[in-house]
Formats: C-alpha cells, sequence, structure tokens
C-alpha cells in the first residue's frame, strides 16, 4: 500500500512537470484530458484510508458511495466500481468533471483534513465510468414494464434529463420539451467545452432517447404551448427550466457596444465548437481574439468568461470583483486555474462608468473597500473614494448572476405560486407545486446552484411523480368499487 501511495505521487509529478511546453501546459489547464492510467487511479483510490467516517460522502449532495467504490478501484474491481457510483447518480461522468469538488467531497476529506491533499475523488469517479463507456458496461435505457402513462418535462438540463430517466425506466412515455436546438441546458451551452466535452454530454442524452424518451426541441413553452395546453397531454408535468434572465448593471454606459452578457457570450463559444454558424460570434461582437477583456463578477460563470477570453487568443483578460479573494463566490480552484493561465483579478473593484463614443473603448473602476458583515455575515463592499483608475476594455463581459424568468406570466399560469425572488415554490419534500400534479426541480426551485443538486432534484422529482401518479391511477381502480360500497351503505 505504501509503495502504491509512492507511485501515485511520481506518477502526478510526471504527469504535471515544472516546465511544460505551450502545447503541454495547454492540455495541462484543459483539465478534462488529465485522464489516469489504470494503475494511477487504483494508486489515487488506494490512498483513500477508510476512514470510517465519510463526510466525503455526507458532503456530497447524492450522497454516493465514496469510500466503497474507492476501494474497489484500488483492488482493480472497476466494473463493480461502476455499478456502485452508477446507483446513486445518473452521470457520474460529469460530476466528476465539474462538481466543485473543493467544497463538497474532496473538501471533506480526512485526509485533506490531515493536510495531505484530498484523494481526487472527482477524478477517479470520471475514470470509473469513462471506462465504463468505454467498455461497453453502461446499459441501455430499458422500461421495467410500459405503463402507458404520459409525462412532460419542460427542460432538458441536469434535473430534467435525471428525471426523464428514472421515469422512462418505471415505463412512463416520457416528453421532454426545451427551446434550445439541443437538449442538455447549461450542461450544452453553458459550462464550457475545456471543462465538459460536449460529446460526453450527448452520449448521455442519445441513450435516453434510444431508450424511449422523446425530444421536442426548439420548442418554446409560453410561446409555443401554455402550461395548461401540455396538462391536457400529460397526466403529470415537470418544470425544470433552470433560470436564466441575466441580473444587469445599472453604470452610466452599459449601453454601448461591446458590452456583452456572460451567456451570450458562452453561449456563442460552445455553438461555434459544434460548428454552427454564429452571426455575432463571426462578425466579432462575442469573439475576444486580440482583444482587451474585462469580465465583471466574482461567481464561477465569471471564470467560465475569462478562461473561454483567453481560450479564444484575448490581448489581455481581467476580472473586477468588487469584493477581495477571500469573499469571492467562486471556486477557488477556478481562480487559481484562471490566474495560472494569464487572467489578472482587480480585487476590490468595480465598474463606474463605460466610457467610448459607440463602442467601449475603457471602464472607469472604482476601488472598493470592506465595511460591516451585511445580515450573511459577509462583509458588505462600499466605495473607496481614494481610488479611482481608468481600465482600457473593447469587450466587457457581464457575469453578475441570474434570475428566475417570470413563469406565472410566460407560461400564462397566475396560479403557479412563486418566492419573492420568483424562483417556483415547491413543496420541499414532494416538489409539488401550487398546481396540482405539476412539480419542479433544479435552479429554477433552489436559484442558480450546482449541476449535481440538479440531478438530486431530478431524482426526488422522479420519485414523488411516480408516486403521485401511482395513487392517481390506485384511486380511479378503486373508484368504481367505492361507489358501489356507498350505494350498498345509502
Ligand atoms: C456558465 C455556467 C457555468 C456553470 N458551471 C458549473 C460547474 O462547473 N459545475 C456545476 O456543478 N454547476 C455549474 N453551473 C450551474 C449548473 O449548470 C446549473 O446549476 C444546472 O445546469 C441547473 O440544472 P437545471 O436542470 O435546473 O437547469 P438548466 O441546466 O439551466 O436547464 C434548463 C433547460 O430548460 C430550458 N428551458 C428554459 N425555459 C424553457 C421554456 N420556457 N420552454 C422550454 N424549455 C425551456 C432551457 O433551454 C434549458 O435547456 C454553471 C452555470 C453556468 C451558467
Ligand atoms: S457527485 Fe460531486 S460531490 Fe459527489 S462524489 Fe461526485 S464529484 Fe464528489
Amino acid at each position: 500500500m505504501a509503495q502504491n501511495k509512492m507511485l501515485s505521487f511520481v506518477h502526478l509529478k510526471q504527469a504535471y512537470p515544472e516546465k511544460r511546453s505551450a502545447q503541454e501546459r495547454d492540455t495541462d489547464f484543459n483539465e478534462i484530458y488529465r485522464s489516469f492510467s489504470d494503475e494511477q487511479a487504483s494508486c489515487q483510490a488506494s490512498r483513500c484510508s477508510q476512514c470510517g467516517v465519510p463526510y466525503c460522502s455526507a458532503y456530497c449532495p447524492l450522497h454516493n458511495n465514496i469510500p466503497d467504490w474507492l476501494k474497489m478501484t484500488a483492488e482493480g474491481r472497476l466494473q463493480d466500481a461502476y455499478a456502485l457510483s452508477s446507483a446513486t447518480s445518473t452521470m457520474p461522468e460529469i460530476c466528476g468533471r465539474i462538481c466543485p469538488q473543493d467544497r463538497l467531497c474532496e473538501g471533506n476529506c480526512v485526509i485533506e483534513n490531515s493536510g495531505h491533499g484530498a484523494v481526487t475523488i472527482g477524478s477517479v469517479e470520471k475514470y470509473i465510468t469513462d471506462t465504463a463507456w468505454k467498455e461497453g458496461w453502461v446499459e441501455p435505457l430499458q422500461p421495467i414494464t410500459e405503463l402507458g402513462i404520459s409525462v412532460g418535462i419542460i427542460g432538458s438540463g441536469p434535473a430534467g434529463l435525471t428525471a426523464a430517466e428514472k421515469l422512462r425506466q418505471q415505463g412512463y412515455q416520457v416528453h421532454v420539451y426545451d427551446r434550445h436546438d439541443r437538449a442538455g441546458g447549461l450542461l450544452t451551452y453553458g459550462i464550457p467545452g475545456f471543462k465538459l466535452e460536449k460529446d460526453i454530454v450527448a452520449r448521455r442524452v442519445k441513450r435516453l432517447a434510444d431508450g424511449g424518451v422523446t425530444f421536442h426541441t426548439n420548442f418554446h413553452v409560453g410561446k409555443d404551448a401554455s402550461l395548461e395546453e401540455l396538462r391536457e397531454r400529460h397526466a403529470a408535468i415537470l418544470i425544470a427550466t433552470g433560470v436564466y434572465k441575466a441580473r444587469g448593471l445599472a453604470t452610466p454606459g452599459k449601453e454601448l457596444n461591446g458590452i456583452v452578457d456572460a451567456l451570450d457570450f458562452l453561449i456563442s463559444s460552445n455553438r461555434k465548437s459544434f460548428g454552427d454558424k454564429v452571426e455575432a460570434f463571426d462578425n466579432g461582437t462575442l469573439d475576444a481574439k486580440g482583444k482587451k477583456v474585462v469580465v465583471i463578477g466574482g461567481g464561477d460563470t465569471a471564470m467560465d468568461c475569462v478562461r473561454t477570453a483567453i481560450r479564444q487568443g484575448a490581448e489581455s483578460v481581467r476580472c473586477l470583483y468588487r469584493r477581495d479573494r477571500v469573499n469571492m463566490p467562486g471556486s477557488a480552484r477556478e481562480v487559481k486555474n484562471a490566474e495560472d493561465e494569464g487572467a489578472e483579478f482587480v480585487w476590490l473593484s468595480a465598474p463606474e462608468s463605460f466610457v467610448g463614443k459607440d463602442h467601449v473603448q475603457s471602464v472607469k473602476v472604482r476601488g472598493m473597500r470592506l465595511g460591516a458583515p451585511d445580515g450573511s455575515g459577509r462583509r458588505s463592499p462600499e466605495p473607496d473614494p481614494a481610488r479611482l483608475f481608468d481600465m482600457d476594455a473593447d469587450l466587457v463581459i457581464c457575469a453578475l448572476g441570474f434570475s428566475p424568468e417570470d413563469l406565472p406570466t410566460l407560461f400564462n399560469a397566475p396560479e403557479l405560486s412563486v418566492t419573492p425572488w420568483g424562483t417556483v415554490e415547491a413543496d420541499p419534500v414532494t416538489l409539488q407545486t401550487s398546481i396540482e400534479g405539476v412539480f419542479a426541480a433544479g435552479d429554477i426551485v433552489r436559484g442558480a446552484s450546482l449541476v449535481v443538486w440538479a440531478i438530486r432534484d431530478g431524482l426526488v422529482a422522479s420519485e414523488q411523480m411516480h408516486q403521485w401518479l401511482a395513487t392517481r391511477q390506485q384511486d380511479k381502480q378503486d373508484a368504481p368499487t367505492k361507489a358501489k360500497k356507498k350505494a350498498v351503505f345509502a
């Protein structure tokens, strides 16, 4: 075992030597290409001390049975490890790639807390399932029966796809509606390809389509059909539409050309990677090549914009964030990746105005300082009158987060209750909304969150929808008997 541990360090050192060529460096920063050999996976897995207090599992939203599948990997029992890891997750290879492990499983690894660096749980998880796909262990989706009952799912992100898989497995006729031309939600059009390759998402979608799930793409619920019309078509509905309204800035000059929303920038970049014609990219509007790029925001979306702009060949990339590094919402690992790639972070700074004639030429940047803690305990940023400076910019990308769209209006369903933040109000246990037979899951309930939480919600929603539909079916079957009994006792 000790020898195994030593080997793992040697291998990692060989994989990431101090001095790398430009090509090696690029490959190194495309973290998805970091793949293990069997031996490396086994070495890494064997670092798990089987501590008996699996905080890693407790802090994984899916409560994956991590210590056991690490043990199986260490023993070379990869197929068993795959069976176990896929029992609790519908897309382990995706979570392995893009979960912020430093805040979830790995951040709570006992070895990490003892100062020896966490077991790289995400990489092993990715490795196990990638191997399963390669070896043909991933079985086709097969319903256990055909129930002849139809369900509709609005949104094909991780929440919608997870629910679709589980409901189809139970034997429902599953119809997924999405306004995009490709399924996958933010897995396809938000998260950049250097973090999550698009063919990895596409093969998951194909598996569902091959198993009988019907995808209605380019179908915008609210325009192509109202919620009521969908309810007439299906016995139950799941709303899994995510959150897409970009939070804007009130900064003077915000209407200048060259100031764009993060998701427009990322979607166009993802579309180009599919080989699509994207006019706003082809005419240069959403292409960072050769530009001085300023990204505004401190979350993971901002990091994705920074890192995408670098890959597009920007002349320089700076990121403005109004708090400091410690108080940044984005993952520390992402910030480090972006810095290593050449991005500059300008902490404690916010745009005061955008300057230019028709097109943005520079940003007037106001220095900020941290004041008293707010209600959440975080210190609130406030302008520092002593610091004001100019920053050249010909592309400004705003990544300030997302809010829900106004679904009751869009869906022509005023009876759909929403919270004061616009997220859909769903029962915390059943995920049923204020409309009977209509459930909701993922970001549209939680607000902008994580893929792994959307998967968890999709699992819960499918179970609850199944229970609700089964009870309803039973009630229908019992109705004549009950009516008869009522007549006898009348
Ligand atoms: C840029 C970016 C990067 C991210 N990176 C990460 C990451 O690295 N790791 C991580 O864990 N999380 C990440 N997230 C968050 C994660 O992607 C989301 O939490 C997750 O995708 C939410 O899943 P969902 O199924 O609820 O919704 P979504 O993935 O948003 O899918 C919703 C789907 O519903 C469709 N839709 C919406 N309205 C309608 C309508 N009216 N009619 C028909 N279809 C509709 C949309 O087209 C979309 O396909 C990132 C988010 C963004 C924006
Ligand atoms: S799903 Fe995410 S949190 Fe859970 S084990 Fe995998 S990488 Fe860790």
